[in-house]
């Protein structure tokens, strides 16, 4: 995602303002690269959508350069469709808390179950595990080493009993809970490999039998464009509280995630990262957003776009020079940008004939800048415009203001003067002297 979407804010990054191009343009890129990251068709469509309409909207934050805001649209927007806040299990008042688990076969229910039973247990509560899917031979018994590991009782079916019912067991169990005084109740349900009328049927009945307090539809992080088919279907048939999205270890992007949470409207409360029980975690919308964004890249982006910024201030500061009278305000404004020293060099290639001058700025004087901008501070706006106002008195009165004295104040005003005569130099395309620092 984020190469393609760092060219397109290359591009964006020397503009002053978002213009309707500009948005269409980068939305283009941002459709194209979420398409990339696995996000469903739909559910890009409806984004991008929205990103244009706030991009071109008045609420954009004029203190941001165009790539800022184009990016921070992006952000805020993949943290509102991922939940905004992160979600944690609701316990039931009256104990115990049942949780049903339901998703695809291969999704990662048995192993959340494990992850949850162990997290929840160092939570100091008392789970319980309940092996539900009796359709695989080997189910139950995956679930009672997972079990084993988590350090939690399996309420299994009793063996040799022929085919159980999933829904009595899931039924026995809570009951079963209740007398042993467990307070939290998992249930593992079977899944398949696709979406399936009789698997749907099982799950609702779990379902209706148990009454859970929470039921989280587990979803492979991988399963890329089938991520919305699939939650719809099991949005349908059982319904569900959550989502966990599983194999987020993989390089998947998480496309499915904004698939999903988009789709169904429901948070996404923990990402499981890994097949053992601690590869779990609570489902942080921000940070996901930074995933499938790629933050890392984004914020050089914007450390780049920031430099940008500073350029065509410092350029827009020299044509002004060149056609409009330079002021004080103009010349503090100089100073200040001549205050940060990554910018001192920009804007020496920026101005023509400032090659020769790195040595002079090398023993540029901090503190002359911070005594030159307390006194023009103290300044009228008036005064700032049109500094041939500035008389003997007007001068005491500014020298008491800023704590320094009239000779001070005379010298600074030399020294403007020295500025603007350079910058009519430069106007004409001749050798000038750095604004502040006298001749060099
Ligand atoms: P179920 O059919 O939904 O119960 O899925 P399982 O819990 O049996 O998991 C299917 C496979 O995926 C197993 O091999 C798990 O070890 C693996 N698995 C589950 N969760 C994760 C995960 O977060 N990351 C990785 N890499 N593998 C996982
Ligand atoms: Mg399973």
């Amino acid at each position: 995602l984020s190469d393609r979407l760092a060219e397109t804010l290359a591009n964006l990054r020397t503009k002053g303002k978002l213009t309707a191009s500009d948005v269409d343009g980068t939305v283009r890129e941002i459709r194209r690269a979420l398409l990339e990251a696995d996000v469903a068709l739909p559910v890009v469509k409806d984004f991008t959508a929205h990103v244009r309409e706030r991009a071109l909207g008045d609420e954009v934050n004029r203190a941001l350069n165009p790539a800022q805001q184009v990016v921070q649209i992006v952000n805020d927007e993949l943290i509102r469709i991922l939940g905004g806040q992160v979600r944690r299990i609701e316990f039931a008042k009256q104990p115990p808390t049942v949780i049903m688990l339901a998703g695809l076969q291969g999704a990662g229910k048995t192993t959340l179950a494990g992850k949850l039973a162990k997290q929840l247990r160092a939570d100091r509560h008392a789970p319980l595990l309940v092996a539900a899917d009796l359709q695989r031979p080997n189910a139950v018994q995956q679930l009672q080493v997972v079990g084993e590991q988590a350090d939690t009782h399996v309420f299994a079916p009793e063996p040799g009993n022929g085919v159980g019912d999933p829904v009595r067991v899931a039924k026995d169990a809570v009951k079963f809970a209740r007398d042993k005084q467990y307070d939290v109740v998992i249930i593992d349900t079977a899944g398949r490999l696709g979406v399936d009328a009789e698997l749907m049927k099982q799950a609702s009945n779990i379902r209706k039998a148990t009454n859970p307090d929470e039921v989280l539809f587990v979803i492979d992080a991988m399963i890329g464009q089938d991520a919305v088919a699939t939650a719809k279907a099991f949005q349908e048939g059982v319904d569900f509280t959550g989502v966990v999205l599983s194999k987020l270890d993989g390089d998947a992007r998480g496309g499915a995630a904004l698939s999903v949470a988009q789709v169904t409207g429901k948070p996404i409360m923990f990402a499981s990262t890994g097949e053992g029980l601690d590869d779990f975690e609570v489902f942080h919308p921000d940070r996901m957003a930074s995933r499938i964004l790629d933050m890392g890249d984004i914020l050089t982006l914007i450390e780049q776009a920031q430099r940008a910024f500073d350029e065509d201030e410092a350029r827009r500061v020299a044509e002004k020079l060149a056609t409009e009278a330079f002021t004080l305000d103009d010349f503090l404004q100089q100073m200040q940008q001549l205050r940060k020293a990554g910018n001192l060099k920009k804007m020496m290639g920026m101005l023509p004939g400032m090659g020769q001058m790195k040595e002079a700025l090398d023993n540029f004087d901090e503190r002359e800048i911070a005594r030159t901008e307390a006194i023009i501070q103290s300044m009228t706006p008036a005064e700032r415009q049109n500094p041939k106002l500035l008389n003997g008195s007007r001068r005491a009165r500014i020298a008491r203001g800023c704590g320094r004295t009239v000779t001070d104040v005379n010298e600074l005003v030399k020294r403007f003067d020295q500025a603007a005569k350079m910058m009519k130099t430069v106007a004409r395309g001749g050798t000038p002297q750095i604004p502040g620092m006298g001749p060099v």
